[in-house]
């Protein structure tokens, strides 16, 4: 038997959570990180193109300001 699993650790990046001590988080299994990413966004996170932000479902995505 072969146990390949991929375990992904989300934690919300909008500025709520940022700035509170409660970071909403979750934490998907699958077999590849496009599964995962998959099961997430099924629930309702979202994630950003380049893999380093994440939503919980209802947050706020915050925007970047170019300045
Ligand atoms: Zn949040």
């Amino acid at each position: 038997m072969i146990a390949a699993n991929y375990t992904a650790h989300l934690y919300c990046d909008c500025e709520v959570c940022e700035n509170s001590h409660r970071q909403e988080q979750a934490e998907f299994i699958g077999e590849s990180w496009n599964q995962v990413a998959t099961s997430a966004r099924k629930q309702g996170w979202r994630i950003s193109q380049d893999r380093t932000r994440c939503y919980a479902p209802g947050h706020k995505i915050k925007r970047t300001t170019k300045q």
